[in-house]
């Protein structure tokens, strides 16, 4: 069952106004089929009585409460960014990064000198589109009450690199809360990391973790150095150990006082950096970097440090480890 009403109409000059603020014994329209519309409002509240709403005289074809609260959602958001774009005000936003994994925030107008409602794009009509000074349109925010932006219109935006906004919507109750509804977007489809020079995909931030524990063998304080983000998560391991490293990597992890000694693994038959003992030469296998350092360094509280130490490239990494899958198959052979 929907539980969406008619919560908004025009009034007789077109005017949005929501059923909370109507008044009795004036005239309302439908802003979808501009049928004439019935408030109701008992003015009593509690279990049963439903919140102030609109109600048709007759149902017309194709008039649904979604399509009401797409349109009314629709217009409201722009008339307030329009306002915000007159007085020259931010309007910030915030959203969880589909790109790199992390959150974002920003001032939605920061570029935008112009908004306008089902702006046509010949290949799709944009629910909001947001125009920067060279008036192309630079963002659109797109209004899903039930339906999602079409294909053949995200492909357009991707191309013509428009940074799609996209708000949910499931209740009427949303246009009382679209302060909030515009803050925090369902999706965003841009990054603030840098593009990979090679995929042109946007990159992650390459996280260093630094541990101050304490050897496991003589038990001397001893400084291990590992990698978590999504680096990691290509190779399979959810902690990457210096045997990833790149030189930089390694580099960094011995500016910051790790010992980083290199081994020879008679299995692999390669050499290898691996966290090492200052004091007695013992090193850290890479799996028993979890079980001798980080959970310990969690229930005995070491000191843990984490620097942002760059970026690195999802897409390629992943794309590199699959190549490498195919050689080791071949030896499974
Ligand atoms: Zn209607
Ligand atoms: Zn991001
Ligand atoms: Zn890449
Ligand atoms: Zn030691």
């Amino acid at each position: 069952m929907s539980t969406i009403l008619y919560t908004i109409a025009t009034d007789k000059d077109g005017n949005l106004i929501k059923a909370n603020g109507a008044e009795k014994g004036n005239d309302y329209f439908c802003v979808v089929c501009k049928a004439e519309l019935i408030l109701r409002k008992s003015g009593k509240t509690g279990k049963g009585t439903k919140r102030p709403h609109f109600a048709h005289h007759a149902l017309t074809p194709n008039c649904t409460p979604e399509t009401a609260l797409h349109y009314s959602f629709k217009n409201l958001l722009a008339n307030k960014i329009q306002q915000h774009i007159t007085i020259n005000q931010p309007l910030p936003i915030s959203w969880h990064c589909t790109f790199c994994g992390i959150e974002h925030s920003g001032n939605l107008l920061k570029k935008i000198k112009a908004v306008k409602v089902e702006h046509n794009l010949t290949v799709c009509q944009p629910d909001i589109a947001l125009f920067d000074n060279e008036e192309n349109v630079f963002a659109v925010v797109e209004i899903v009450v039930t339906h999602k932006p079409e294909e053949n219109a995200l492909k357009y935006y991707k191309e013509n690199n428009i940074i799609l906004i996209q708000i949910n919507l499931t209740s009427d109750k949303d246009i009382d809360n679209l302060e909030n509804k515009a803050i925090y977007p369902d999706y965003v489809g841009t990054c603030y990391s840098p593009k990979c020079t090679v995929c042109g995909y946007f990159q992650q931030k390459t996280t260093m973790t630094i541990i101050e524990g304490a050897c496991w063998k003589c038990n001397e304080p001893m400084k291990v150095a590992y990698i978590s983000g999504s680096k990691e998560v290509v190779r399979g391991s959810s902690h990457l150990d210096p045997r990833r490293f790149t030189s930089e990597e390694v580099n960094f992890a011995k500016s910051k006082g790790v010992k980083l000694k290199n081994q020879y693994s008679k299995t692999l038959s390669e050499n290898y950096f691996a966290n090492s003992c200052a004091k007695c030469g013992a090193f850290v296998g890479g799996h028993y970097l979890f079980t001798q350092y980080i959970s310990p360094a969690i229930y005995n509280g070491w000191p843990t440090e984490d620097f942002d130490i760059g970026y690195h490239c999802y897409q390629c990494e992943r794309k590199a480890y699959e190549n490498e899958e195919i050689v080791d198959d071949d030896f499974a052979y």
